[in-house]
């Protein structure tokens, strides 16, 4: 069954509404506006998340509990392969597009932006990129729709920014690897039904003895830490990977042996594009709950936004959204263009990250007393900003990554 996604009102975009050339149809800053499919594209997802989303996303946030129904749907209209081809059951879009949706998704409720964002660039993304024909079948079509998720295993409990220390071990033996170790902090653990882990098989050869693995899940050897209790996006699950002798074929080896450092990176680049997407949905959900209040507030006899110290707020907290997303859609276009893009999506996840975090913080003053309570969202905002500059690289990693190219481009 091919997804398509449907645009408001115009039925199947993936064919009908796909302009010509659309993975060609955007060169960096060709036009100050969005292309209309895109703006389209926009008006369905903000519309999903309108009515889909924001009602319950409080109550999600406050229960831990993950939204199934909401995935599904969110498969049925392609949100959860958009940048995969028809062939594999995606939407067939491009990153632009997936950074557009992803903004809106998370706008609404930010654990599905990241449930969502897993899936897309963090699994499905290097399987597209270094799968064989075979393995693209197997392991990507299924997970399209919404009934199968998938997860990303990097981190460890030892090392999180230093992924080249990886110390899960894999040992051929046979036809099958077999793994041990622990990978941590995993998204999406407890609903997924496979995961893409990285493991070494040789500890001296440092990140050149790292492989990329295809595990089902469940499978025997491998089981599941305690959810997380974290501090936001609640409603996404996070747990370890516990591997005791897991057993895996031969044939489950992604893009061949010693390449996973490589792999991961490449991938990290992506998912940091749908970071900072999301971030930039948890700042503008932020930013319109702070409007909304301000201007019903009353104080002094008049609304709060007759005040020139709530409009400066205001300005400041527009000005970063508005940059951020300019970098996001800049960073979105240079992948579709097939130009590099890691200095920009680095850049594209610092910027929207720290504004996130600074626009939620802001909102939370205009609101006063109501910011500080769950009957409002301001503060589910201000804790879901903040694993924004966690995840997918820390800030200090993505100021690594920038001056590397940026001293690496005055060197040469
Ligand atoms: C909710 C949640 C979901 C996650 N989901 C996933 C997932 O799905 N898959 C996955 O693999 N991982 C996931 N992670 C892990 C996440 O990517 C790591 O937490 C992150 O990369 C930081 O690693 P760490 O926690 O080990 O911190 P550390 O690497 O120990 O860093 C601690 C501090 O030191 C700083 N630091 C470290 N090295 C340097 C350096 N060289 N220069 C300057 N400062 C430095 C860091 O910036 C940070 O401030 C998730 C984490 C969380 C909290």
């Amino acid at each position: 069954m091919a997804v398509s996604l449907l645009v408001r009102g115009c039925g199947r975009v993936s064919r009908a509404f796909r302009p010509r050339g659309w993975s060609q149809l955007h060169t960096v800053y060709q036009s100050a506006e969005l292309p209309e499919t895109y703006q389209m594209l926009r008006q369905t997802c903000r519309d999903f998340a309108q009515k889909e989303l924001i009602p319950v996303a409080g109550q999600l946030d406050k229960e831990h509990c993950f939204p199934g129904a909401q995935i599904k749907k969110m498969g049925a209209l392609g949100l959860l392969a958009m940048a995969v081809p028809e062939e594999f059951n995606g939407a067939g879009l491009d990153y632009l597009a997936y950074a557009i949706a992803l903004e809106e998704i998370s706008r609404g409720c930010a654990s599905t932006g990241v449930i969502m964002s897993v899936n897309n660039s963090l699994y499905l993304g290097p399987i597209l990129s270094f799968g064989s024909q075979e393995q693209k079948q197997k392991w990507i079509s299924p997970f399209t729709s919404g009934d199968k998720i998938g997860c990303f295993a990097l981190s460890e409990p030892g090392n999180g920014s230093d992924a080249g220390a990886a110390s899960t071990t894999a040992q051929l033996d046979g036809d099958s690897w077999v793994l041990n170790g622990t990978k941590a902090w995993i998204t999406n653990s407890w609903e997924a039904s496979a995961a893409v882990v990285f493991a070494t098989s040789s500890k001296s050869l440092k990140h050149k003895g790292i492989t990329a693995f295809l595990v089902p899940m469940p499978t025997p050897g491998l089981s599941l830490g305690k959810k997380e209790d974290k501090m936001g996006i609640r409603a996404s699950s996070t747990a370890n990977l516990i591997f005791e002798d897991c057993r895996i074929p031969k044939d489950n080896v992604l893009g061949g042996t010693g390449t996973g450092f490589k792999i991961a990176m490449q991938t990290l680049d992506m998912g940091r594009i749908g970071i900072a997407a999301q971030a930039l949905g948890i700042a503008q959900a932020a930013l319109d709950c702070a409007v909304d209040y301000a201007e019903k507030r009353m104080a002094f006899g008049s609304p709060l936004t007759k005040l020139q110290s709530i409009q400066f707020k205001l300005a400041d907290m527009a000005l970063a959204l508005e940059s951020a997303r300019l970098l996001t859609w800049r960073a979105a276009m240079l992948k579709d263009n097939q130009k590099p893009f890691s200095k920009e999506a680095a850049m594209a996840k610092l910027a929207a990250s720290e504004a996130a975090t600074q626009i939620a913080h802001q909102a939370i003053q205009i609101l006063g007393g109501m910011g500080y309570v769950t009957e409002m969202p301001a503060e589910r905002h201000y804790r879901d900003a903040r694993i924004t500059e966690i995840y997918e690289g820390t800030s200090e990693i993505q100021r690594l990554v920038i001056a590397g190219h940026l001293l690496k481009s005055y060197r040469s």
